[in-house]
């Protein structure tokens, strides 16, 4: 399944400018979305790389041209509200679906205020030629708001909640990418452990094997 991440703005337009510089987020959150769609098993692209600017129009050719089934724009906001807000081009298509799929668990994730799904004739919804959704992540010109996004950890869960929402859509399994992972013990290289263990000297051999399941580096046994 195709995901097209647009990553609103960029270069000479650096979209709303306020305590926080628009672009710079849409372009850090769009492609922290797209590495854990492909984590999940998604095909990404990105309508940039890096801080420069692309037209509306080629945003759209990109997208279908490649042949996107999804296209997911994200914004931050400005104008003196707070909160996040999914648009879709307009009620009752596909857009609107996936725009309700990805609002709920993105506000559920980040504890944001709900503005809800609406709709609007912007040029990356009407253009493209599949469903298409726009996120506004939030307010740059919001103290609350603005301080949130700068963190790491409000991006995760923006990202989270958005990667669920994906996937319930799509009905692909979501797994938490950021769930912390249990790595076995590691082995200090000039540091030995002594393990005393009781076996049978015709099973050392099984009994460094089962050791080294643990997470241990054992080699030998020395009897005793
Ligand atoms: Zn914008």
């Amino acid at each position: 399944m195709k995901i097209f991440i647009d990553q609103g703005h960029g270069g000479s337009d650096p979209g709303a400018v306020s305590k926080i510089k628009e672009s710079e987020f849409t372009l850090s959150y769009g492609y922290e979305l797209g590495r854990v769609l492909m984590v999940l098993g998604f095909e990404v692209m990105y309508s940039r790389t890096s801080d420069y600017a692309v037209s509306l129009a080629e945003r759209c050719r990109m997208a279908n041209t490649w042949g996107a089934d999804y296209f997911i724009s994200i914004h931050f906001n400005s104008g003196g509200g707070i909160g996040i807000e999914t648009f879709a081009l307009s009620a009752g298509g596909q857009g609107e679906k996936l725009a309700k799929a990805v609002q709920g668990p993105i506000i559920d994730a980040t504890g944001a205020v709900n503005r809800g799904v609406k709709f609007a004739n912007f040029q990356v919804l009407r253009d493209t030629s599949m469903p298409a959704i726009l996120i506004e992540g939030g307010f740059v010109d919001s103290d609350i708001d603005a301080q949130k996004i700068k963190t790491e950890d409000y991006k995760r869960k923006f990202i989270q909640g958005a990667t669920k929402g994906i996937c319930a859509f799509t009905g692909v399994n979501w797994n938490d990418p950021y769930a912390v992972i249990v790595q076995p013990p590691s082995i200090v290289e000039d540091k030995d452990i002594y393990l005393s263990v009781r076996v049978l000297q015709s099973k050392a051999d099984q009994a460094i094997k089962d050791i080294n399941k643990l997470g241990f580096a054992a080699k030998k046994l020395d009897l005793a």
